[in-house]
């Protein structure tokens, strides 16, 4: 009988440990599912098509503003010769190059017969390299950034607040003054695949639109090139034709 009652008592030993097991297990799940429940939801509203997700996208810092917006800009196309290159377009180069280390961007043109926003130093180059997959990326986390809208569902916000006038990129065309539009196919001389160009309207150039004038909180300053990643290049190959 003592055989017996041994196994009698590891029986009972057992379902003890079983019981014990269970609860354990219960306690567990509660606190994963507890855990996961308070995690930080990933950001749906800017999962675009195309299958990339927002938090993928490397896009530069986008200070706090209020709902106050820029309208969109209308079509003001170079006209004069001024060759020097405008605060907000070496505000906007900065911001570029110091978020993609741009391998050369150009701003002002030398004055010649014919006129456009860079000899007014109102438009910017950036190099990006549509054949490059990384780099053709990037300028699209670029463009999706300025063309988003903000958390107000203001359209395009970024685009408005700096003042794009127009953009060109890799055969396409976003202009201010279309923006219903959308990109277009852009036939110009030049097909712009090796950079993106920004035109900017004259209030973007000169710091007057609100991505300078309607920061809330602490004013972000403007991120510098990183050094020696950059340099400059005179953009005198290049023929843009916004129309
Ligand atoms: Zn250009």
């Amino acid at each position: 009988m003592d055989t017996g009652s041994a196994s009698n008592h590891r029986l009972h030993f057992s379902r003890k440990a079983l019981v014990a097991i269970g609860v354990l297990v219960a306690v567990i799940a509660v606190v994963v599912a507890l855990a996961i429940s308070r995690s930080p939801q990933v950001p749906r509203a800017g999962a675009p098509a195309g299958g990339v997700s927002e938090v993928q996208r490397l896009m530069p810092p986008t200070p706090p503003f209020t709902k106050t917006i820029d309208a969109y800009q209308k079509y003001q196309g170079g006209t004069t010769c001024s060759p020097t290159d405008k605060p907000g377009a070496v505000d906007i180069k900065n911001l570029v190059v110091a978020t993609y280390h741009n391998a050369w961007w150009g701003i002002h043109r030398a004055c010649t017969s014919s006129v456009n926003e860079h000899k007014e130093g109102r438009a910017i180059d950036v190099a990006f390299n549509a054949a490059d997959p990384v780099q053709r990326t990037r300028a699209n986390d670029f463009l999706y950034w300025l063309l988003k809208p903000d958390q107000y569902g203001n359209r395009n916000a970024m685009a408005r607040r700096i003042g794009v006038m127009y953009l060109i990129w890799n055969h396409k065309m976003w202009r201010s003054y279309n923006p219903s539009a959308g990109w277009l196919p852009y036939s110009g001389s030049n097909p712009h695949t090796d950079h993106v160009h920004i035109s900017l309207s004259w209030d973007g150039a000169l710091r007057k639109t609100t991505w300078w004038t309607q920061r809330t909180g602490a004013a972000t300053p403007m991120p510098s090139p990183p050094a020696g990643v950059s340099r400059e290049r005179a953009p005198t190959d290049i023929t843009d034709s916004p129309r």
